[in-house]
């Protein structure tokens, strides 16, 4: 496919068809979590119907089918994130366990007492949470890029925060919350001209843009499979070899040895080093093929659509009286998120839901970024690929009615 063809892709996704409170299904929470097309459902299926074994390739022929599908996976990945290669990838539950993995394991080795760890005030609770842990067990310091009443990041304030104690900065490439893009590129430049490490995280990136890990030059990178068509509990660190080979290992166990006596165990290279236990072999297999879908459709042909997409919902939305639009970034992805006046927002969402329209509404994991803008909670209607012009007329047409009824 060469243009984006809406129609087909919806046809992809089989939970599309279902009916909610009378309504067809209007699937507006990708942020939370995205639909499956049927390529996935189906790869699962082959897996435990041809494949199924543990990974221990030269066992019997299972296990070695088993263990090719695993690691096509692993170069899919590599692929998409434009890796240099499949040993940057490492398997883990999802983007909270990433962000832990590297926090824990590369933070307890290279963070000191005094040391400083920067993130920004639009992370999701995954990001901030996992370095306050880390700082408060190091005496190190974390320390917060502020941004402005747009929600964009301010670059003159976070190269005030960058010092020679610096050791990583870590930070969203979009905003869950607010759906700011960052500029990433930029902030990883900065981040190491003072020799820090980066981890950027693309929980809310990947599903809406092509991502290029050589090219943002980060460190780490993490995402969760579930946010791009992918089943929940596979998920992605990639890591330059320098960063993984300087970073110690997590768990132990099984897979991640290379010799063990009583006195003594070898580990194994990254990746195998981080994937302790049996992983997650079958769904990382349906991230692979979450990522030949998307490749066959073009994430730049995505990008464009949802951009469209994006600036016709915003549109939308500001035509309606009352409706303050929560994160007003020149550059956004993917989520929109708004307050609406003389409503709370979990009685817009259950309005919403009445007429089959599936949106959060809440905190998303993301507090500092709501208060920021001054809000406790936001209604967040979030994109994916497989959303159509109509589904935003119907979001803004039952917003209209709302707010007809409760004025
Ligand atoms: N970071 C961001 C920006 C997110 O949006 C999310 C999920 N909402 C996470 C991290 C955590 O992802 P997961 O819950 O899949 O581990």
């Amino acid at each position: 496919r060469n243009q984006f063809d809406i129609a087909s892709v919806r046809r992809d996704f089989p939970i599309l068809n279902e009916r909610v409170n009378g309504h067809p299904l209007i699937w507006l929470d990708n942020a939370a979590t995205t639909q499956k097309p049927q390529a996935v459902i189906d790869r699962l299926k082959y897996f435990y119907e041809h494949e199924n074994s543990n990974i221990h390739r030269a066992a019997h022929e299972l296990a070695a089918r088993a263990t090719d599908a695993y690691e096509d996976a692993r170069t899919k990945v590599a692929h998409f994130l434009n890796a240099g290669s499949s040993k940057e990838i490492v398997f883990v539950r999802g983007a909270t366990e990433a962000i832990n993995l590297i926090a824990q394991a590369w933070g307890r080795r290279h963070i000191q007492q005094g040391d400083e760890i920067i993130i920004s005030w639009i992370e999701h609770h995954a990001n901030i949470v996992p370095w306050q842990m880390l700082a408060a067990e190091k005496g190190a310091k974390l320390r917060v890029i502020p941004v402005d009443d747009d929600g964009q990041i301010l670059l003159d304030e976070y190269e005030k925060l960058l010092n020679p104690r610096t050791r990583i900065v870590s930070f969203t490439q979009v905003s869950n919350a607010l759906g700011t893009v960052t500029p990433a590129h930029q902030m990883v430049q900065m981040a190491h001209r003072y020799g820090a490490r980066v981890l950027v995280d693309g929980a809310q990136a990947v599903s809406h843009m092509p991502i290029d890990v050589q090219s943002l030059d980060c460190d780490f990178y993490v995402f969760s499979g579930h946010k791009v068509f992918a089943p929940t509990g596979i998920g992605v660190v990639y890591g330059k070899p320098d960063a993984l080979e300087e970073m110690p290992p997590w768990q132990g166990g099984g897979n991640m040895i290379a010799d063990v006596t009583f006195e003594k165990t070898v580990y194994q290279a990254p990746p195998s080093r981080f994937e302790a236990g049996t992983g997650n072999i079958a769904d990382a297999v349906g991230l692979g093929a979450a990522i030949d879908y998307l490749d066959h459709i073009g994430m730049a042909n995505i990008a464009r659509y949802e951009h469209e997409l994006l600036v016709y919902a915003t549109r939308g939305l500001l035509t309606i009286p009352g409706l303050r639009l929560i994160g007003t970034a020149k550059e956004k992805a993917g989520v929109l998120s708004f307050v609406l006046e003389g409503f709370k927002t979990e009685e817009v969402g259950a309005a919403l839901n009445r007429e089959g329209i599936a949106v959060r509404s809440g905190h998303h994991c993301a507090q500092p970024s709501l208060r920021r803008m001054g809000v406790e909670t936001s209604v967040r209607p979030s994109l994916a690929l497989y959303n159509s012009f109509e589904d935003i007329d119907a979001l803004i047409a039952a917003l209209h009615r709302l707010k007809n009824l409760g004025a």
